[in-house]
C-alpha cells in the first residue's frame, strides 16, 4: 500500500505517454520516504532553529530552508520571482492592570485584571478608552442569515458595550436541530464573535468565559490574552475593530447580571432559544488602558507547479512552519523545537512538492504554501487569504497538515470537519485505494476545524481539508494510539520537550502523505469543483465568490 499514490501516478503518466517519450519514462517521480521526511523535521526542529519564532534568527533559518528545498524540488516561484511573501505583523501588549468599571442605578462594579477579566484593543493605539457605555446583553451575539439567526435584529449597538455568552445554542441545548448540535460552529467562537461586535460598531465586547463550553478553563484565558497578542497590520490601523475587547469571568458575569437587576441563567437559557432578543442592561461600562505597539515582519513561503490546462486554477497544500521560539526561564534550554507542532507538516509539504514537481504534470496548478504565525493566531495563513497569491475563486480547494503522525500506519484517517465540504470524497476514494476509512473529529465541540490554518481559507469560501492522524493503528490497535496521543498532549504539546524521537515510526506519515498527494491529484488531473455542503457556514461565501470569477 505504500506507495499506492505514487505507483498509480506514475501508471497515468506511463499510459499518458508515447512512444517517443520513452526517455523520461526512465525517470520515475520522486517517492516520499521516511528517511527524508525525519531530515527535514530534525533540521527544522533542532536547537540551532531556536523554536522557529517569527522574526527570531530561527525564522531566517526556517525560510532558507524552505527557499532551497522548494527550488531544489523544481517549483515556481509564486510571489513574482520570489519564494517569499512579506507578512507585517504588529503585537499589542496591555500595560499595567487595568480595572473596569461597571456603573447601574443600584451600585457599582469594579472588577480587576487578570483574576476578574482581562482586556486588550486590537488598535494599533497607546491610549484605548470606553467611557460609561451602555450594557446590551446580546446572547450568543450570532449574525447567521443561513439558518435566519440574529442576535443583533433591529438593534444598534454603536458606541455600546455587547456582553455575549461563548460558544453556541447548539451546543447549549444539545439539540441537533440548532446549529450543529454538540459540534461547534464557527459561530461559537471567541474570534467570530469580536469580528461580529466590531461589524456592529459596538465599542467593547465581552464575552463571559464558561469551562464546558469555552472547552477550557480561565487559566488558558488569562495566559492566552495577556502579554503581547500578535495580529496582521492592517490598512485602517485596527480601527475597524471594537475599541476594547474582554472575557470576564463565569463569577463576576453573576455580580454583573446581579447589580443589572436580571437573571443570568435564565437568560442563558432564552438566549439558546430560536427569537432571542437582546436585552439592555441598563449599566455603563467604562475602562481604560495602555497598550505598547511593536511591529515585526515576517515571512510566508510559496512556490508552485504549474498546471498545463488551467494554470490559474489551483489547489493548496499547506502548512505552519512557526512555533513558539524560546523562553529562557523556562527549565532547560527553554527551546520549543515544535518537532511535531509542525516540523512534521512542513517537513511533509517539502516531500508532497517534490513528489508533484518530479511527477506527471498536472492539468491545474498546485501551491506548496508554508504559512508563518500560526501560533500568533493563524496570521501568516489569514495574510495569505487577504492577499491570495492566485485568485481563491479560482483555488479548488486544499489541504492543511498540522502535526503528522509519528506512531504508524492506521486502518483509518480522521477528518476535523467532516461532513462540511464534497472534498471529502475525494480523500475517502483515496483513502480506500490504501484500504482505509475516514473517521470524525472525536471532539468536534471543541472546534479544531476552526484552529488551524486553512480556516482562513475557508472563512474567505474555498473548500479546505484538515485531516489527521488516524487512531486505529493496523497492528496495535487503538489503545496504543490513544495513549500515544494522550501523553503527547499531556507533556509535550506547546512545551519544551516538543523533540523529534528516535521511537517515532513515520512510515504511517508517509502513507498519510501518500494519501494526501492521491486526493490533490485527483483534483489538479480534473476540472472538478467541489463545494461546501449545504448548511455550513461558507457555502454562500463560495457560492458568490464562483459566480463572480471571470465577470
Ligand atoms: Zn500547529
Amino acid at each position: 500500500m505504500k506507495n499506492f499514490a505514487l505507483t498509480s501516478a506514475l501508471v497515468l503518466a506511463l499510459a499518458a505517454c508515447g512512444e517517443s517519450q520513452k526517455a523520461e519514462e526512465a525517470t520515475a517521480p520522486y517517492a516520499m520516504n521516511t528517511e527524508a521526511l525525519k531530515g527535514h523535521i530534525t533540521t527544522l526542529a533542532s536547537d540551532e532553529f531556536g523554536g522557529r519564532a517569527p522574526g527570531s534568527p530561527g525564522e531566517e533559518l526556517t525560510v532558507q530552508y524552505l527557499e532551497t528545498a522548494f527550488r531544489d524540488a523544481g517549483l515556481k516561484p509564486a510571489n513574482g520571482d520570489s519564494y517569499t511573501q512579506a507578512v507585517p505583523l504588529v503585537s499589542i501588549e496591555t500595560q499595567g492592570a487595568p480595572e473596569m468599571h461597571i456603573k447601574g442605578t443600584s451600585g457599582e462594579l469594579k472588577l480587576q485584571y487578570r483574576a476578574d477579566h482581562v482586556v486588550w484593543t486590537r488598535r494599533e493605539q497607546n491610549d484605548s478608552e470606553v467611557h460609561e457605555s451602555d450594557m446590551v446583553f446580546v446572547g450568543y451575539g450570532i449574525n447567521a442569515p443561513e439558518r435566519g439567526w440574529n442576535d443583533y435584529e433591529g438593534l444598534d449597538v454603536k458606541g455600546k458595550t455587547v456582553v455575549i455568552m461563548v460558544n453556541d445554542p447548539g451546543f447549549a441545548t444539545q439539540d441537533p436541530e440548532l446549529f450543529a448540535g454538540n459540534t461547534m460552529t464557527y459561530y461559537g467562537r471567541w474570534d467570530y464573535k469580536f469580528d461580529e461586535a466590531a461589524r456592529q460598531g459596538a465599542a467593547a465586547a465581552i464575552i463571559i468565559h464558561d469551562t464546558k463550553p469555552a472547552a477550557y478553563g480561565w487559566m488558558t484565558v488569562d495566559s492566552s490574552w495577556t502579554g503581547p497578542q500578535f495580529g496582521l497590520v492592517r490598512e485602517d490601523k485596527g480601527t475597524g475593530f471594537s475599541e476594547a475587547e474582554a472575557w470576564i469571568t463565569n463569577e463576576s458575569a453573576h455580580k454583573l447580571f446581579e447589580l443589572a437587576g436580571l437573571d443570568l441563567d435564565a437568560l442563558t437559557v432564552a438566549a439558546a432559544k430560536p427569537g432571542f432578543k437582546a436585552v439592555p442592561m441598563n449599566l455603563e461600562f467604562s475602562s481604560y488602558f495602555r497598550s505598547d505597539v511593536n511591529h515585526l515582519n515576517s515571512r510566508n513561503v510559496a512556490g508552485y507547479v504549474e498546471g498545463t490546462e488551467a494554470p490559474d486554477e489551483l489547489f493548496i497544500y499547506m502548512a505552519h512552519w512557526d512555533h513558539i521560539g524560546t523562553d529562557p526561564t523556562q527549565e532547560g534550554d527553554g527551546i520549543y523545537n515544535g518537532a511535531l507542532d509542525n516540523a512534521t507538516g512542513t517537513g511533509g509539504l517539502i516531500e508532497l512538492a517534490r513528489a508533484y514537481a518530479s511527477g506527471p504534470a498536472p492539468k491545474r496548478s498546485i501551491l506548496f504554501l508554508a504559512v508563518t504565525a500560526e501560533e500568533q493566531g493563524l496570521l501568516g495563513s489569514a495574510y495569505y487569504a487577504e492577499h491570495p497569491l492566485f485568485e481563491l475563486g479560482k483555488t479548488v480547494g486544499g489541504i492543511n497538515m498540522d502535526g503528522l503522525n509519528f506512531y504508524g500506519p492506521t486502518k483509518d484517517v480522521t477528518v476535523i470537519g467532516l461532513g462540511n465540504s464534497e472534498l471529502d470524497d475525494y480523500l475517502e476514494q483515496s483513502a480506500k485505494g490504501q484500504d482505509r476509512v475516514l473517521t470524525a473529529d472525536q471532539e468536534p465541540e471543541k472546534g479544531y476545524f476552526y484552529r488551524s490554518d486553512h480556516f482562513e481559507l475557508s472563512k474567505k469560501g474555498v473548500p479546505m481539508l484538515y485531516p489527521n492522524s488516524g487512531y486505529e493503528h493496523r497492528e496495535k490497535g487503538r489503545s496504543y494510539v490513544d495513549a500515544l496521543m494522550a501523553e503527547y498532549l499531556d507533556k509535550h504539546y506547546h512545551s519544551p520537550s516538543d523533540e523529534y524521537r528516535d521511537d517515532w515510526d513515520l512510515t504511517g506519515a508517509i502513507e498519510d502523505l501518500e494519501l494526501y498527494y492521491g486526493t490533490g491529484r485527483l483534483l489538479v488531473d480534473s476540472r472538478k469543483w467541489p463545494n461546501w455542503r449545504e448548511g455550513t457556514e461558507f457555502k454562500n461565501t463560495r457560492d458568490t465568490q464562483r459566480a463572480e470569477v471571470g465577470k
